[in-house]
């Protein structure tokens, strides 16, 4: 029998529900119990794989091809699992399966309305995973938005509703609001936290735990208050003041006892006490790391940090085994690209950088930019990891550079180049549906032995996640080998260019896949852990040449 939590956020947006709804999971599962999060968003796409990275940040990719809300990022890093499509829904969704459902007949004449159909539907995808896994223990279901919004309605309703249903020990709620601080009173303020649990009170939904997000400590003063006021004991009222890094937040919750509280009152008996000390070691390296490191990342959407979130992590998470912090420096790629950008500009812009990456992209805003940060890391010998559009970019550059194709392109770009090294794969040519139509998800990718791929591995095959229309053109396999590049991992019919690496240069590879999204603190992805390594090394010789004079 699955417990069920709910997470809901009030006051404003960007709370960090994702990351209190995956320190839970993190919690819980320190405790030995099965745990499984999903994210229900009340927005009317039917998954962000559509959405502008400025609308929505990054779409976060899983092995079964689904296109999802980043926090399911936090939540496989934060609980090392593997989520599918069943642990994220939007309205969108639970719209399309009733219109179809509605197109079969299946409601038989009746009238499809609010409740209890699209209720229904809600309850059902929140049930789901249980049903589907018996041994899962614990089920957190985060939803989207804030409360007081009108699309969350239906979703507040459904578990208020599954809530009547269920024994009152099998599900609590978990509401995140923000305690602002009053500059001009100089105290924090309790208020909006007060109406926000009033609201969902309002909705039929009684708060069991809440978070207060704060910039620093609420004390014990408001703790009582908001306690008193929203109908709780003071304990079971959280301080969420601001950390210096998400990974530090299961360790706060945890020192206030949340786990513990959580269990008592959904009647739960863990197998065992909160096993937190690999957390905290990571943590410590996390914070204070002996040394720094500084990787460029040349990308299109650097304003908007939560566009590369997995990025981000993925290179914190590498940082750790290398003893290092890596400071991330983000270079809009437009800046460089046109005429007066020369290599004393590029000298300027990358100067103290010991790794350069190129990420995902769409479109071909900033395309030279990143042409040419390629080209310069290439030429420089600085260590260079080029992600899916880096790839290409890497393949163009080198075509046009050293393989004689002086109109080297992406068919993307030029529909009409007579060199595409980068086309669209041929069943991507008919496609119309935007959605869900790209080459996604896990595939599995051969690794050739004696490559730099493969010691970075350590094995010859691997199984990671895609997202994109484009590939490498097979046509051009020979002319870009013999200008010096090593096709170093292929699918396993050797049909698909998954990996590309110069064996002449320090550190320069590329993939077609997406590492960052199978990256976890505990275990860091094996590329990143060795390009942050080649980084490191990178450094010493600049290092060395300096001390030499
Ligand atoms: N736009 C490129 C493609 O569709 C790259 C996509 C990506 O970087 N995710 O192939």
């Amino acid at each position: 029998m699955a417990k069920y939590i709910f997470v809901t956020g009030g006051v404003v947006s960007a709370l960090g529900k994702g990351i209190a709804a995956a320190t839970l999971g993190n919690l819980l599962t320190a405790r030995g119990l099965q745990v499984v999060l999903q994210k229900f968003d009340p927005y009317l796409n039917v998954d962000p794989g559509t959405m502008s990275p400025y609308q929505h940040g990054e779409v976060f990719v899983l092995d079964d091809g689904a296109e999802c809300d980043l926090d399911l990022g936090h939540y496989e890093r934060f609980t090392d699992v593997t989520l599918s499509q069943d642990n994220n829904l939007t309205a969108g969704k639970v719209y399309e399966t009733i219109l179809y459902n509605e197109r079969k007949g299946k409601y038989l004449g009746r009238t499809v309305q609010v409740i209890p159909h699209v209720t229904d539907e809600i309850k059902r995808r929140i049930v789901l995973p249980a049903q589907k896994r018996p041994d899962i223990d614990v089920v957190i279901t985060e939803i989207g938005g804030t409360v007081g919004d009108i699309e969350s309605l239906p979703f507040l309703e459904a578990i208020r509703q599954l809530r009547l249903e269920q024994a009152v020990e099998n599900t609590c709620s978990v509401h995140l609001t923000l305690v602002p601080y009053i500059d001009a009173a100089g105290e924090i303020k309790t208020k909006p936290t007060q109406h926000s649990v009033a609201e969902l009170r309002s909705i039929g939904i009684q708060a069991d735990f809440i978070i207060c997000r704060s910039r620093q400590p609420i004390g014990d003063e408001a703790r009582r208050k908001i306690a008193l006021f929203c109908n709780l004991p003071p304990e079971y009222v959280f301080d969420g003041q601001d950390v210096r890094s998400i990974y530090e937040v299961p360790l706060n919750y945890h020192a206030q006892k949340m786990d513990d509280l959580v269990c008592k009152r959904l009647r739960l008996e863990p197998p065992h006490a909160a096993d937190l000390a690999e957390w905290e070691r990571m943590t410590r390296m996390i914070l204070a790391p002996p040394d720094r490191v500084r990787i460029a990342i040349v990308g299109k959407y650097v304003e908007l940090k939560d566009a590369y979130k997995s990025i981000t992590e993925s290179f914190v998470h590498a940082g750790i085994p290398n003893h290092v912090g890596v400071d991330q420096v983000w270079i809009d790629s437009e800046s460089l690209e046109g005429r007066d950008v020369g290599e004393g500009k590029l000298d300027e812009i990358f100067k103290d950088c010991h790794g350069v990456l190129v990420p995902g992209g769409f479109g071909d805003r900033g395309i030279q930019g990143k042409i040419n940060a390629s080209r310069y890391a290439r030429e420089r010998e600085i260590p260079f990891f080029g992600i899916c559009l880096g790839l290409q970019c890497a393949m163009i550059d080198i075509g046009r550079d050293l393989a004689g194709l002086a109109m080297a392109n992406s068919s993307e770009f030029d529909p009409a180049t007579p060199h595409a090294v980068i086309h669209l794969m041929e069943h991507q040519q008919y496609i119309e549906m935007m959605g869900g139509t790209m080459r996604l998800g896990a595939w599995p990718c051969a690794i050739k032995p004696g490559t730099l791929a493969h010691r970075c591995y350590g094995r010859a095959d691997v199984s990671e996640r895609h997202r994109h229309r484009y590939e490498v053109n097979n046509a051009y396999r020979p002319a870009l080998a013999a200008a010096g590049v090593v096709f170093s991992g292929t699918s396993p019919d050797e049909q698909l260019v998954e990996i590309m690496e110069l064996p002449s240069h320090p550190f320069f590879l590329a993939v077609q896949f997406h590492p960052e999204l199978k990256s976890r603190p505990n275990r860091p992805h094996p590329l990143f852990r060795e390009f942050v390594r080649a980084a490191v090394e990178h450094q010493e010789r600049i290092r060395a040449q300096k001390a030499q004079g």
